[in-house]
């Protein structure tokens, strides 16, 4: 999992409005990528105008004052925004233009047709009551300290001033909801009060602000939390006779997939590769467990069920895992030892220039404990990479001791590899020498995850761990998780999967514990495309290995293609592709 700074997803694309007039490009620049360069530039310009929540996210904090009221004056200037962007993109010979500006001007183009998509067929603000939590950009706002915190305090009191506006724009708009999304989204809005209520008082304190205005700015945020709890009582209360459903169709699904994975499967597809891979893990998971057996049960007879023998023989090796009070040390112990793998090995090369911390998971950030990875924004790349460690604190013992089994010494470090070495934080190292903006911004999350799951078990061939068939076994478990993901998500959202089908899939083919699949077929009916993307990534840079490997030869080597692949940037999978299969062209002699 990353947790990015972004707090603007692509759902808050409906918060907009507020520019005077468009900058298009001007017909008579020159069509090469200098002058692209210059256009993309005065598109993001834009498109903060008209998202200011997004830009706060990426780091851009010139709109960090402006709350954006949701109507369709606002959707209407974000929708001509898209057209004028698309047409000026059409102005451009796409052919023509460097490697790096020819994968930006598809991430771009993708991103404005996907705007068109959200608010002409979408139109997820009608139904999605979860699209008017606002409470992400004011935490961000709050907390990250990149401004003087009386500065920071300030904008956050301004950017209040349109939250009635906001909300009873938002109650005019909803028709029909998904109950599952309005529950969502009563619930994010009261835990978020706090940020409200408490947080944005105990901060004035610490700032130096005269007392007049800091009694203003308090009374704001008091008035702010009465209209939100208002908004909050209304979803709960609200009449709802004909709900829509939380699947989405199998058209609307198929046109999400390909704006937010961007990938070259189709969503049929894909799910056909994750069902083959499955049994392939299956298999493999049983001639594992039962070359395992005797050293765990001795003589006692195997289950004659394949998928009992393999869940009993995780079950046992989950017993070795740290103490609650380990948990952070343990990953701190991890990550030199990940580093001097990749180093022996010679997987790729590591910038020992920025260093990773490890560090509690902050209050704000907290949800699922656990552990991911931030990233320094866009606009900030100089800034820290964080591994956010989650505390077991006050957990009741049998939730911790189930969590700590989860994450048993083994499955401990492959979470290590994943959002670490060489996994997300090695990737955003990466990228973040690749100078475009925009890859950056539109971060292809299919590419981001894919490489961290692929990094697993690029280690674990390369003999991480020893060999041993119990770190393979555990990976296959880890890896099931996003296999089924995938599997779960087609088949809830296009083929009518009941609950009862898909606790199955996760609790008896992915060896999931009952409390971890309830809350995965939670996050099913309040997202769709998303859990998608682990698997879809992997498979794509799996292909594209083998595609390389078949282009250079006996010249292939697999620190070559790992630093060739990741030195694109975040982008996605098939226009790397593209890219690194090229033919290169030979001067005339
Ligand atoms: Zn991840
Ligand atoms: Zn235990």
């Amino acid at each position: 999992m990353i947790k990015k700074i972004f707090v603007a997803a692509a759902t808050l694309f409906i918060m907009l409005g507020g520019c005077k007039k468009d900058s298009s490009i001007s017909p008579q620049l020159g069509k090469d990528d200098a002058s692209f360069t210059i256009y993309e530039n005065s598109f993001l310009q834009g498109l903060w105008k008209l998202d200011p929540d997004r830009a706060t996210g990426a780091g851009y904090h010139k709109y960090d004052s402006l709350l954006l009221v949701p109507d369709d004056k606002s959707r209407d200037k974000l929708l001509t925004y898209a057209k004028i962007q698309l047409d000026s993109l059409s102005r451009f010979e796409v052919t023509t233009l460097n490697e790096a500006n020819k994968i930006d001007y598809h991430i771009m183009e993708n991103e404005m047709q996907s705007i068109e998509w959200q608010l002409q067929q979408l139109r997820a603000y009608q139904w999605n009551p979860s699209t008017y939590n606002i409470t992400g950009t004011f935490a961000y706002i709050l907390n990250e300290p990149y401004a003087p915190l009386a500065k920071r305090l300030r904008n956050f009191y301004e950017k209040m001033a349109n939250i009635p506006a906001y909300y009873k724009e938002a109650e005019k708009v909803i028709k029909n909801p998904v109950n599952e999304l309005t529950e969502l989204a009563a619930g994010q809005l009261t835990d978020g009060l706090d940020i409200f209520e408490k947080d944005y008082g105990d901060s004035l304190k610490k700032a130096n602000i005269p007392q007049a205005e800091q009694k203003q700015m308090l009374d704001r945020a008091h008035a702010s939390a009465d209209v939100i709890k208002g908004f909050a009582g209304w979803l709960k209360t609200l009449k709802n006779d004909r709900p829509r459903s939380f699947r989405l169709g199998k058209d609307l699904y198929s046109d999400k997939f390909k704006y937010e994975l961007q990938i070259e499967s189709s969503p049929q597809q894909l799910y056909n590769a994750a069902e083959e891979r499955k049994k392939m893990i299956h298999h493999q998971m049983l001639v594992i467990s039962k070359k395992l057996w005797p050293k765990y049960f001795g003589t006692k007879a195997m289950p004659s069920d394949s998928l009992d023998l393999i869940a009993q023989v995780i079950d046992t090796i989950s017993t070795k895992h740290v103490q609650p009070g380990e948990f952070q040390p343990a990953i701190e112990n991890t990550l030199p030892k990940l580093t001097a793998f990749v180093k022996a090995k010679g997987l790729l090369t590591l910038d020992p220039s920025k260093p990773l911390i490890v560090r509690k998971e902050p209050g704000y950030m907290a949800g699922v404990a656990g552990a991911s990875f931030s990233a320094p924004g866009p606009y900030d790349k100089n800034g820290n990479s964080y591994f956010n460690v989650g505390s077991l604190n006050g957990w009741a013992p049998e939730k911790a001791e189930s969590y700590l089994r989860e994450y048993n010494n083994y499955m401990l470090q492959i979470l290590c590899i994943h959002e670490a070495i060489p996994g997300h934080y090695v990737q955003q190292t990466y990228a973040n020498k690749a100078p475009s903006l925009i890859k950056s911004i539109f971060g292809n999350n299919a590419m981001i995850e894919g490489w961290a799951v692929y990094g697993e078990e690029m280690m674990l061939d390369n003999g991480y761990g020893n060999d041993e068939p119990e770190m393979r076994l555990i990976w296959y478990k880890w890896h099931l998780r996003s296999v089924c993901n995938t599997i779960l998500d087609y088949s809830v959202h296009t083929e009518n999967m009941s609950k009862e089908d898909g606790l199955k899939l996760l609790t008896r083919e992915a060896f999931q514990q009952q409390a971890e699949a309830e809350g995965k077929w939670h996050r099913v009916t309040v997202s769709s495309v998303q859990l998608d993307a682990y698997f879809a990534g992997y498979k794509e840079i799996i292909d594209l290995r083998e595609a390389y490997k078949k282009k250079m030869g006996d010249k292939y080597n697999l620190k070559d293609f790992n630093e060739k692949f990741l030195s694109y940037g975040s982008a996605p999978v098939m226009y790397i592709k593209e890219a690194m299969l090229a033919k290169e062209v030979q001067p005339p002699n």
